[in-house]
Formats: C-alpha cells, sequence, structure tokens
C-alpha cells in the first residue's frame, strides 16, 4: 500500500505568487515519487490555480462546510473543492476545533457531505474519544485519519516511537484494517523514520516543515524509499 505525505500549508503563504513558487519548487525536486502519494492543501483560494500544475502531486482544502450551496455567508463546500480539481480534504483539524469551535458532530456533518461529493477525507483526531462521534453512519474505510496529539503541532516536540506506536495500535482497533492512520506533529526529515518504521503509521500529516520545499522533499524521499 502506498504510504501518505498530506501537507497542511494553514494560512500560508500570503501570495498566489508565493504559492505558485512553493509549489512548483515542491514538485520540482519530488520528480517522480512512486511509493508515496503527495497531496497539497493549501488554503482555498490557491486551489484553481494550483490545479494547473499539479501532475503527480494530489490537491486538497483544509475544510469544508456540509452544505452544498445556500445562505451560509463565507463557507465554500465540498461540491465546490471538487469542482476545483480537489480530491482530499482535511477535517477536524485541532485549530478549527480550538479557533471555530468545531465539534465532532459538526465534522461528522462535514465528512459526510465531502464524502458524498467525492472528496477524501483526512479525518483529525487528537485522542481516540474522537474517533467514534465523528465517524458516526460512516464505512471506517472511506476516511484516512490523522493522529495529532495538541501538544505535538507546531511546538518541535514529539511522542516517542513507542508511545507514538500504542496509539496507533489503539486507533487500528478502533477503524477498520484497510483504513489509512497518519501521524501529525512537528514531523520532518530527520524525525519521520520514526513515525513510519518503527510506530507504523502509513504516513505523516506535515505542517510547518511543508512550508520549507528541502524538507518535505526530503520528508518525501525518505518515505518514498521505504
Ligand atoms: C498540522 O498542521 O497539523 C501540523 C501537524 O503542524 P506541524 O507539523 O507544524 O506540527
Amino acid at each position: 500500500m502506498k504510504k501518505f505525505i498530506v501537507a497542511n500549508w494553514k494560512c500560508n503563504p500570503t501570495t498566489l505568487n508565493q504559492a505558485k513558487n512553493l509549489f512548483n519548487s515542491i514538485k520540482k525536486g519530488l520528480g517522480a515519487v512512486k511509493n508515496t502519494k503527495v497531496i497539497i492543501c493549501p488554503p482555498f483560494v490557491y486551489l484553481e490555480e494550483l490545479a494547473k500544475f499539479k501532475r503527480t502531486i494530489s490537491l486538497g482544502a483544509q475544510d469544508c462546510y456540509f452544505q452544498e450551496k445556500g445562505a451560509f455567508t463565507g463557507e465554500v463546500s465540498a461540491a465546490m473543492l471538487k469542482d476545483l480539481g480537489c480530491d482530499y480534504v482535511i477535517l477536524g483539524h485541532s485549530e478549527r476545533r480550538k479557533y471555530f469551535s468545531e465539534t465532532n458532530d459538526l465534522i461528522n456533518k462535514k465528512l459526510k457531505s465531502a464524502l458524498e461529493k467525492g472528496l477524501k477525507p483526512v479525518l483529525c483526531i487528537e485522542n481516540t474519544s474522537q474517533i467514534k462521534q465523528c465517524l458516526k453512519g460512516i464505512l471506517k474505510q472511506k476516511v484516512i485519519i490523522a493522529y495529532e496529539p495538541i501538544w505535538a503541532i507546531g511546538t518541535g516536540k514529539t511522542p516517542s516511537p513507542a508511545q507514538a506506536k500504542s496509539f496507533n495500535v489503539k486507533i487500528k482497533k478502533l477503524v477498520a484494517s484497510n483504513t489509512i492512520v497518519l501521524y501529525g506533529g512537528s514531523v520532518n526529515a530527520k524525525n519521520v523514520e520514526g513515525f513510519i518504521i518503527k510506530s507504523g503509521f502509513d504516513g505523516v500529516l506535515v505542517g510547518g516543515a511543508s512550508l520549507k520545499p528541502k524538507e518535505l522533499i526530503n520528508i518525501v524521499k525518505f518515505v518514498d524509499r521505504i
């Protein structure tokens, strides 16, 4: 099975030009990747332009609303993202839960609408207790899970490979045998080996390091060789 690398650019960079340069530097540096699925998730506003260059890189959004259209000012629907050339969407990221008060119930609705419109959701969870409610009424193998301990996001702190492995095992017991489970939280080119080889994750979700082309390329190239 292919390994997955999801790059979450969050609210970066500030201009379309910078986004194009970043995307193209990553694409050029990666060349042909055989065993790894690389998914870049830029801010919504860059998706349409980046879709023109994507080729082997897949595009994902960082959120979507659960209604398809209508009087929901400021929202972007799964149908709109699919139309732009997006194949994936991150849902339930801890920053959305913290700053935008997203609940498991809301995330469940977003997951259902993403699946209905043909987007593959990457569901972020901070702990195993969030899985049941988020996945209510959803086939577990249809969703990619990203386990992201809050204290590890953007802090440079990471769980030991043994700690991460015990979470991976716990999560795998709660999902389907073929559900893809990723690790996220301060992943870089030096520590990625631990999460894949020692902890047995199917890939990683990379935040800060995905804005540094060399670092992201090194992460992908390492994972692709495994
Ligand atoms: C994230 O955005 O989900 C994330 C894991 O960020 P970072 O890699 O910067 O910790």
